[in-house]
């Protein structure tokens, strides 16, 4: 399992199973808890809110460096170990950077650049963009490419299917697809809306498929040692790129996922000082990236990059005001009416998966308005995501996300290109590779399907 809850460690305060929203933990009160396979979602909320640790002095337990290998982690870590974890897949990554036959691309979601620096004792949220794009250069990555980059993609993919779906009167209100532990829980508990949701893969494995395949071709590498790793804020992202149809351009997209814990661990094993690292930057072409990418790590982002784009596409105008207040979303549901041309596009953001309940239930009764509705697991979107770094006090962990969210839109407001169309790069990819958008090309490489998963996990 890739979520676990280590039964000497385990205190049974049950403060897993409070945050836990599809109700997966089970054990009683003060008693060892275990995760109902089934039910798990792989959030990893629970491993951000696990406060019990293995103390340096319990005795009759297994050592420290046995459950650091059991976990997968690397020797050199030195931080506490939690009762609740995530297998961790660092060592593969150590393995393959010493490997000189394969041709290794990293990509890092929008969501890590504002949360790894606080493993490195700097201020909760600090933006670090270009220290990040260095630091993995250093590691010995041959490309440093961007989840932003296909964040932008997606939004070109997602936005066409809006509009057609709008135009055509069909399967709406449409679900965003790029949250995996989403996408699982809809798999197992409302097959029979599958149709609501996007086809589009998500940001990773979007920018996977493209790798191994328009990637490989820029850099007169064959696909097969290519090999490629994301760095995520979410643990359910292993889940994701281990699913078997995410495989379309014959190999696997995404190869291994680390977390920005991970990440950090990485780091500090290989003696790299992440504070003092000179700034560097992604790479081109797959490594461009407008504001629209960026804020795909907060809740409400995904919905405001796809307006920004699906308002041009309708209206064939410029968007009177690019910052769209109103589905900037808290933890909750957050619903607006937007004006589209003539019409008002009806949308809802919603994080904390338990909030989207009640709109699942208005759909499956005929009830619903909406056009349009972003959900993200977790409470505010990626920024808390489970693999990020861990804020143990309830107060930090709230000055934590807020600055993390800060700094997304400032960084955002600071790029010179803010709607993922006017990406050149994406354009290229387009001329170049892809054709059009939900064409035969851009269909196979980038979009998935979905199947009932209410009998098997
Ligand atoms: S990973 Fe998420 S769904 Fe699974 S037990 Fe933990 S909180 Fe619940
Ligand atoms: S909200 Fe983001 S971090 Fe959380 S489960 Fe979904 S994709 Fe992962």
């Amino acid at each position: 399992m890739i979520v676990n809850i280590d039964k000497e460690i385990c205190t049974g305060c049950r403060m897993c199973a409070s945050i836990c929203p599809v109700d997966a933990i089970e054990g009683k009160q003060g008693e060892v808890q275990s995760i109902n396979e089934d039910k798990c979602i792989i959030c990893g909320q629970c491993i951000q809110i696990c406060s019990a640790y293995l103390s340096e002095f319990e005795e009759d337990i297994t050592p420290v460096d046995i459950k650091l290998k059991e976990r997968g982690m690397l020797e050199t870590v030195k931080e506490p170990l939690f009762a609740a974890y995530n297998m961790c897949d660092v060592q593969k990554v150590k393995k393959s950077l010493s490997n000189n036959k394969l041709h290794k691309v990293v990509q890092c979601a929008p969501a890590v650049r504002v949360a790894l620096a606080e493993d490195f004792g700097l201020e909760l949220g600090t933006l670090t963009d270009k220290k990040l794009a260095a630091v993995l250069r250093k590691m010995g990555f041959d490309r440093v490419y961007d989840t932003n980059f296909s964040a932008d993609l997606t939004i070109i993919e997602e936005s066409t299917e809006l509009v057609n779906r709008v135009n055509e009167g069909y399967d709406l209100p449409l679900f965003t697809s790029c949250c995996p532990a989403w996408v699982k829980f809809m798999e197992r508990e409302y097959p029979e809306l599958l149709n609501h949701l996007s086809t589009c893969k998500s940001p990773q494995q979007m920018a996977g498929a493209i790798f191994k395949t328009y990637g490989a071709d820029i850099d007169n590498v064959d696909s097969k040692n290519v090999f490629s790793v994301s760095v995520m804020p979410c643990t359910c992202k292993k889940y994701e790129c281990d699913r078997e149809e995410m495989n379309s351009g014959g190999y696997k997209d995404v190869d291994v996922v680390i977390t920005t814990r991970e990440l950090a661990y990485l780091i500090k094993d290989m003696g790299i000082d992440f504070k003092n690292i000179e700034e560097g930057n992604f790479d081109n072409p797959l490594g461009d990236y407008t504001g629209a990418g960026t804020i795909f790590g907060t809740t409400g982002g995904v919905m405001e990059a796809a307006i920004r784009t699906a308002y041009e596409l309708i209206t064939k105008e410029s968007i009177p005001n690019i910052d769209i207040n109103c589905v900037r979303g808290e933890n909750g549901v957050t619903k607006s009416s937007i004006d589209v041309g003539d019409m008002k596009l009806n949308v809802a953001v919603v994080s904390g998966l338990e909030n989207v309940v009640a709109i699942l239930e208005d759909i499956k009764n005929n009830k619903s308005d909406l056009h349009f509705i972003e959900v993200m697991t977790c409470p505010e979107g990626c920024i808390s995501g489970g693999g990020q770094p861990k804020v143990i006090l309830d107060k930090h962990r709230e000055i934590a996300y807020d600055n993390r969210k800060k700094s997304i839109y400032t960084h955002d407001s600071e790029c010179t290109l803010r709607k993922s169309h006017e990406n050149s790069s994406i354009k290229k990819l387009y001329e170049e590779f892809l054709g059009e958008p939900l064409k035969e090309k851009s269909h196979h490489l980038l979009h998935t399907e979905y199947a009932s998963r209410k009998e098997k996990n």
